[in-house]
């Protein structure tokens, strides 16, 4: 095995810490790589981060709105400046493709860039003022939050927290996800060293670390992205002091195909909307509504772009497709295309091996395709978060609606027609937190759009105002 970067520590009150545990970082396209030993922690480390990042937060609520808009932008340059190190580390413990890894980064830079621009108009306290009364509403920082990450794309889910976070006046713990640590803990250590102590922490670990970071009678805001099942834990942990929560979950997004669709025009964007990250992202396309009268033409040119997907190693750049990120997810979606298999759907699995020879080295999954199966079965009702995908026929557009918002999701969605204006009439129709019209990808996130899902999808928003107001607490004064 080959070690291939440094030990990676936890970061407390500017300093490395690390408790004598380590985890091994692996591979997911090359398993006999070992990419970094990151520092694991232990109940005390969680318990000095957040005690670190309490004392930060009584000198760092202090400041003006604008001093620490310009310190976070300091913050986000080291961030940019570590892409041409950090992203091909990114990649290789992620999976993904190196260009994926530099939008991770790229989207946190910018992110922070236009929280930045907005937060200071949003947190001016407001004044109201007649003859019978002055009232101000103030826009208060709520103290210590924690940052809990899933691995898909680390380091833009952790900066749209950390973000508005900080800029309001609040200090953070940020736990990062054991299948993608080293990168991210990296990142934010340059970031944190331009700040005070204790504003950025960064304390990895298992079970036991996630209990003191969600029950710590210190810490007042949980802001968590990842699984469903793993929120109604923490929902269950903040309950203790009632914490608010801010949750950004799973999501079964549907794609809607109106009948006067070009297919060959819309098939980059939907083949990019659906296999980019190899599925990995909470709003990739996860299931498709094709309608009855075009369904064999459509599927037979999704087929087609499809087959033109190259799955190898992320450094490789002869690939377009990387590896998943760890072997429970590469379980779950083999198991739901051996399920399709089993069932009376048509399964095409397509696309090409970039080294065939490395292929059972890396946790590789050939893009797949399943056709003729029904709204119900197990891979249309549940995320896959990975390269395979249901096309399901409709017989009418009410049918499709119906159909994509029977679910306890509702994340994201698109609608695509050769008519814009019909298909944002169906995208009004569309239960989720956010709909695009031709196109379901990151490069169709727009700052403007508050970032967050209804139902089971979660609660609160990022990005914009709404992205801001999840941070801090209104302190209304009547003064007269
Ligand atoms: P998980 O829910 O498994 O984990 C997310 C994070 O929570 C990890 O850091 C994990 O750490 C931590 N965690 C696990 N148990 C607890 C607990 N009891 N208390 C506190 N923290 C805990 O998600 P994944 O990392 O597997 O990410 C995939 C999921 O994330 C998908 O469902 C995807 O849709 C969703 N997601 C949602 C996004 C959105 O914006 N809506 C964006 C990206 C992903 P550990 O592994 O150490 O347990």
């Amino acid at each position: 095995m080959k070690v291939l970067t440094k030990q990676v520590n936890m970061w407390i009150n500017n300093q490395e810490v690390h408790s004598g545990d380590f985890y091994e970082i692996k591979d997911p396209g090359r398993h006999t790589d070992i990419v970094a030993n990151v520092a694991k922690g232990t109940i005390e480390n969680a318990d000095h981060a957040v005690r670190a990042a309490h004392e930060a937060y009584l000198s760092w609520r202090e400041m003006s709105v604008s001093e620490r808009i310009q310190k976070v932008l300091t913050a986000i340059e080291q961030l940019e400046q570590s892409m041409p190190e950090l992203c091909p580390l990114a990649s290789r413990e992620h999976g993904g493709l190196l260009s994926e890894a530099q939008t991770d980064f790229g989207y946190g830079v910018g992110g922070t860039q236009a929280t930045a621009g907005i937060a200071e108009a949003y947190l001016a306290p407001q004044v109201f003022e007649n003859e019978s009364a002055i009232v101000e509403v103030h826009k208060k920082p709520r103290g210590v939050f924690i940052a809990i990450v899933p691995w898909n794309y680390p380091v833009s889910i952790t900066m749209m927290k950390l973000a508005p976070g900080l800029i309001s006046g609040n200090t953070a713990v940020v736990k990062p996800s054991p299948n993608s640590p080293a990168a991210l803990t990296m990142a934010l250590q340059r970031m944190a060293k331009v700040l005070p102590p204790g504003v950025i922490n960064v304390v990895n670990g298992d079970g036991d670390v996630a209990k003191v970071l969600t029950t710590h009678p210190l810490v007042t805001k949980i802001s968590f992205t990842g699984g469903t099942e793993t929120a109604k834990h923490v929902m269950a942990a903040a309950a203790s002091s009632i914490k608010k929560l801010t949750l950004e979950l799973g999501g079964n997004d549907a794609a809607i195909i109106l009948d006067d669709v070009n297919a060959n025009r819309i098939m980059p964007d939907l083949v990019k909307g659906i296999f980019s990250r190899a599925g990995q992202i909470c709003f990739a396309v996860k299931r498709v509504y094709v309608p009855q009268t075009i369904y064999r033409t459509f599927s037979n040119t999704l087929c087609e772009y499809v087959n033109e997907i190259k799955v190898g190693h992320g450094l490789d750049e002869r690939s377009t497709m990387g590896a998943i990120n760890n072997q429970a997810q590469y379980q779950l979606v083999k198991n739901l295309i051996d399920q399709s298999k089993r069932s009376n759907a048509t399964v095409f699995e397509l696309g090409k091996k970039v080294q065939p020879e490395e292929w059972d080295n890396g946790y590789y999954i050939l893009p797949t395709v399943v056709r003729d199966i029904e709204h119900t079965a197990d891979l249309s009702c549940n995320e896959q978060f990975g390269p395979v995908i249901p096309l399901i026929p409709y017989q009418s557009v009410e049918q499709a609606i119906e159909m994509a918002n029977d679910s306890m999701y509702g994340l994201g969605s698109s609608v695509w027609s050769s008519d814009v204006d019909r298909a944002a009439e169906v995208a009004r129709q569309v239960e989720a937190g956010f709909t695009f019209v031709n196109g379901h990808s990151i490069d169709k996130i727009d700052i403007r759009m508050p970032f967050g899902g209804v139902k089971q999808s979660g609660m609160g928003r990022e990005f914009t105002e709404f992205g801001i107001s999840e941070y801090i607490e209104p302190h209304a004064i009547r003064i007269r």
